[in-house]
């Protein structure tokens, strides 16, 4: 860095700004770039697939339907999550009492009536969630994956739907049940009864809804009333997510669900089909999204009461060829098999409506009794999906299908097994080749996104070496830095958008172009210098302590190459921070007293005990089974094991305890902290505790039922309890109050000159910022399950012993170099012991960083959707509320790594006094360390996309790389705004406070 002339170039815009705003304002403009990259990436990776918003033309007079219908009204019920053994006959062995054999009517009547009656397991395309599986039923098409955040504000759907084909043809159509329905189709119903589809807590009110209207409309007064009837019953769903499938409530679940589809069979007319489906399956735990066999194994029931489904076809053997089957996991007796979308153009065709121009799934053969309507009917089908391959313009596609499609055509009608075979086998391979082509990859923005991002690491680097070597004066070169930066990228970037926009006519593109070329010359700018002025890595500075933190950066970020380093990175994370931590330890006869020697060691082996406690918690992948055992919840059921039933209330109430404690080892647990402590935070906490062991009290087995409402309202008004206490009271304490300190005359020598002893001034910025962190601590607190809520109580121990370490270790080296420089060999110069601060270095974060991910890992995440913890949307609130609810499971994933990131300033505060009357540097020891710790997670960000982007073909795209690189990018937002505030707010008023005092300037 070009040092010397800073203080000769004055900056211009920047001059009258203050150092805590021009820090701010770095991080923002970092915080920019990564947002920047990752919207472009994200453009080119996640893309949508092709709906075209062509809808298929009507049936007229002068464009007939092809076969005639075969019934002239539907009954079709959604059981959300119904898996396909809950209703098959042939179940896994040996069998669960609580989800098998219990909802048995369409076994039973497939048994008796195997013409009207037909058993399928439905295959569910990943993503398993509920929107993305109704789009996919009603258009026919397969999901996409970036549909899976919109579950919290969903769109209409806008493209050719069996549902907008019924309305064409003036098909009554009455729904009731999930109001998901109602915000894909706001105005297609002609009844509607919606119910609030997000209560996960709720397991009856809005099956309780459907059985209330479905009665009524199946009456005879009413049935000639409507031609489609919708229910989707939400129970079982709920179940799942809130007990799993291993519970009696799933079993007293079914048994209600089996009463009522008894009672439909009952009243229903001959000339109506009933249609019963899963959306998907579930999981072990009952929860769903991923693409396991049992999430995407969704049952599916079709049953015909007057006229026969289907003859002859069940054994033709011409036919044997269409009739896929499958085994479910664990059971020794094939289902028949099909795509859960094959129903889409089978109901169009049954129903007598055009099939949705967008649909890829193909016509079920058992559907139709004559083959020779069969024949027509998928022949039609076959035609259908070639038409939306034209449209779609996929030359690669439609060349592709050639062969196949040419040889179904050449087959004559009379050979109508053999045109079924070969038309059918054209689809399947369409539908084959779209899911290997689902998301459709654009090179250009994936390549632009990672040049931003990878960019963004240089010059971090940049960044961060000029404010290391810059020490006092890293103002100076902040302000030229980011105003050369900001001139090159307006101008580049404004032409470059300028010309695109004048070109494309098009604002948004051209828009994205300024932001791509303003990010890319900021970068370039800021990176360049760094060719010409770096210097030379030497040797003789070499020391394993600085070295490790770059190597592990290094290795973590290579790890994301091999599928099963990310299966593994929970356990990866660990043994990198004991690794670390051993490195302190066998360094920790070099320091100069015995003192210090026993110190860093009990210190750094404490530390890695913790975090190899807390890492033993954790929920399994996939992919670690069946080596890892789920020790986050107990057994199969989403509740905590016992040990942390009975323990996290009393931890609570002790935490603050030892914070305390931690706090009076440098004699600042004084002032206002005590009662901060032991008053104000300790009742947060408690309530926090409290609310979960009523949460879990409320699906206790043991809980006699009337008592279930009272408990709900305890839960509900201890919550909100805890949101005065975290949102008013432990803030307003925290900036009203004074320093951590206390003043004592010492009584003793009252009569010389009245000595004054001055507790806490050691530490009166590291004890001022911890009540700070405490505060974002308890609001993540509050939204983690009981056993999250002791993983991150074991880490905040874990991260106030580090900070004893890294004090310890500055100590050390202050003494070591005091020795060093002192007159006489040996003589220890106490002046310019107090006098020097030493300038943290790269390996103080990574620490910090990889605690954070064990937090993440160990408070039940994955780098899986399923692991999303969705009780946490409704502490404090009885159904969803916005913007608290999704807040609140953003909280809940990615609050600990939020933590570790509000953490930083306590490395470059902690014991350290302030100097009364003149300045201290952290702010920049802050920035420094800020800036090291952006850069791992930009790495780790960059190496999870680089990796996806690689990987977009692998097979484990979508299990494996995809997520990392989702949960890499959201991570990166989170640290960049957890640093903004860390900064922004905690250092900043703690400053002030410092100041106000010791009028000691923080720079
Ligand atoms: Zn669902
Ligand atoms: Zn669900």
């Amino acid at each position: 860095m070009p040092s010397r002339n800073l203080t000769q170039l004055s900056s211009t815009w920047l001059k009258h700004i203050s150092r805590f705003n021009l820090a701010i304002l770095l991080l923002l403009y970092v915080t920019s770039l990564h947002i920047i990259g990752l919207y472009t990436f994200t453009k080119g990776y996640l893309l949508t697939r092709s709906s075209i918003s062509t809808v298929s033309p009507p049936y007229t007079l002068d464009n007939p339907a092809p076969i005639p219908a075969t019934h002239s009204k539907a009954v079709i019920l959604v059981i959300d999550a119904l898996r396909t053994d809950f209703i098959s006959p042939h179940y896994p062995h040996p069998k669960s009492s609580h989800h098998h054999g219990i909802l048995t009517l369409p076994a039973e009547l497939s048994k008796s009536r195997p013409d009207h009656s037909i058993i399928f397991n439905a295959y569910a395309d990943p993503p398993t969630s509920s929107m993305q599986r109704l789009k996919a039923l009603v258009t026919g098409s397969l999901p996409t994956f970036i549909d899976v955040g919109s579950n919290f504000a969903s769109p209409a759907i806008d493209e050719d739907s069996i549902i907008s084909q019924l309305v064409a043809h003036n098909k009554s159509v009455w729904f009731m049940g999930d109001d998901t329905w109602t915000s894909l189709f706001p105005d297609s119903f002609d009844q509607l009864y919606p119910y609030d589809s997000f209560n996960v807590e709720d397991l009856h009110t809005v099956d309780n809804g459907v059985v209330e209207h479905i009665f009524p409309s199946l009456h005879p007064d009413n049935s000639s009333k409507w031609d489609v009837l919708i229910g989707h019953f939400l129970g079982v769903d709920h179940v799942g997510h809130r007990v799993g499938p291993h519970r009696d409530v799933m079993q007293k679940k079914l048994y209600q669900m089996d009463g009522v589809l008894r009672d439909v069979v009952d009243k229903l007319d001959d000339d109506t089909l009933l249609v019963v489906l899963g959306d998907h399956g579930m999981d072990q735990k009952g929860n769903h999204g991923g693409d396991s066999a049992l999430e995407t194994s969704a049952g599916m029931w079709i049953y015909s009461k007057g006229k026969p489904l289907t003859t002859t076809l069940h054994s033709d053997p011409a036919l044997a060829t269409a009739r896929r089957t499958s085994t479910f996991p664990g059971s020794t007796t094939a289902n028949r098999h099909i795509d859960q979308i094959d129903i889409t153009p089978t109901i169009s065709m049954m129903l007598g409506v055009p099939i949705p121009f967008n649909n890829l799934g193909s016509i079920i053969p058992e559907c139709f009794s004559d083959i020779s309507k069969l024949e027509t009917a998928t022949r039609a089908n076959s035609e259908q999906i070639q038409r939306y391959i034209n449209a779609c313009g996929n030359a690669q596609v439609g060349r592709f299908l050639e062969p196949a499609w040419a040889k179904a055509a050449d087959i004559p009608t009379s050979k109508p097994a053999e045109s079924i075979n070969a038309h059918r086998e054209a689809s399947l391979l369409a539908l084959g080749r779209f899911r290997s082509l689902w998301a459709e990859f654009s090179l250009p923005f994936i390549s632009l996104g990672l040049a931003i991002l990878g960019l963004s690491l240089p010059t971090l680097w940049a960044l961060y070496t000029g404010v290391k070597n810059n020490s006092t004066t890293w103002d100076l070169y902040a302000r030229l830095a980011l105003e050369t930066a900001m001139m090159s990228g307006l101008v580049v970037g404004g032409a470059f958008g300028l010309i695109t926009m004048i070109i494309s006519t098009s604002f948004t593109f051209g828009l994205q172009i300024f932001l791509a070329t303003f990010a890319l010359s900021t970068e370039i700018t800021l990176v360049l210098p760094l060719l010409f002025n770096t210097p030379r890595p030497s040797l003789a500075a070499f020391t394993i302590e600085r070295a490790i933190g770059p190597m592990i950066v290094i290795l973590h970020s290579v790890s994301f190459a091999s599928n099963s380093f990310i299966d593994w990175e929970d356990r990866i994370v660990i043994f990198f921070f004991a690794t670390i931590m051993l490195v302190y330890i066998v360094k920790a006869p070099t320091s100069p007293t015995a003192a210090m020697r026993w110190k860093i060691a009990g210190l750094a082996t404490l530390a890695a005990i913790l975090v190899r406690l807390v890492g033993s918690i954790t929920v399994c992948r996939e992919g670690q089974l069946p080596s890892c055992r789920n020790t986050f919840f107990a057994g199969l059921t989403p509740t905590a094991p016992v040990w942390v039933l009975v323990s996290f209330v009393p931890l609570a109430t002790q935490l603050p305890r030892m914070v305390g404690y931690v706090l009076g080892l440098s004699r600042s647990n004084a002032g206002p902290a005590p009662t901060y402590l032991s008053i104000v935070l300790r009742s947060a906490l408690t309530l926090n505790s409290l609310y979960w062991l009523f949460e879990w009290l409320e699906s206790f087995e043991g809980l006699n039922a009337d008592r279930i409402p009272l408990v709900g309202i305890i839960k509900l008004w201890i919550a909100r309890a805890s949101f005065v206490v975290l949102l008013l009271a432990l803030p307003y304490k925290w900036i009203t109050s004074s320093l951590c300190i206390e003043i004592k005359r010492d009584t003793a020598q009252v009569e010389s000159d009245g000595a004054v002893t001055v507790f806490g001034f050691a530490n009166a910025f590291g004890s001022t910022y911890m009540l700070f962190y405490l505060i974002p601590f308890a609001m993540v607190h509050l939204v983690s399950y009981p056993t999250a809520q002791i993983t991150l109580s074991a880490l905040l121990i874990a991260h106030m012993a580090y900070i004893e370490l890294i004090d310890t270790r500055r100590d050390a080296i202050v003494m070591r170099r005091s020795f060093a420089n002192s007159a006489q060999p040996g003589a220890f110069d106490a002046s310019s012991a107090t006098s020097v601060i030493v300038r943290p270095s790269f390996s103080d974060i990574v620490p910090l960083v990889l605690m954070g991910f064990t937090g993440f890992f160990a408070t039940g995440h994955q780098a899986v959707l399923t692991s999303i913890q969705w009780k946490s949307a409704f502490v404090g609130f009885e159904s969803v509320t916005y913007p608290f609810s999704p807040l609140f499971v953003i909280l809940n994933a990615f609050g600990p790594l939020a933590l570790s990131a509000l953490f930083i300033p306590l490395l470059s505060t902690w014991n350290i006094s302030p100097r009364p009357q003149s300045t201290i540097p952290i702010l920049g020891h802050t920035l420094q360390l800020t800036l090291a710790f952006v850069m791992y997670h930009t790495a780790l960000t960059f190496a999870s996309a680089f990796m996806a982007a690689w990987h977009r073909r692998h097979l484990m795209a979508w299990t494996i790389f995809a997520p990392r690189f989702m949960l890499g990018g959201i991570m990166l937002v989170v640290v960049d705004l957890s640093v903004l505030v860390a900064v922004g707010v905690g250092l900043r008023i703690t400053s002030w406070k410092v100041w106000k005092t010791f009028k000691c300037e923080s720079i």
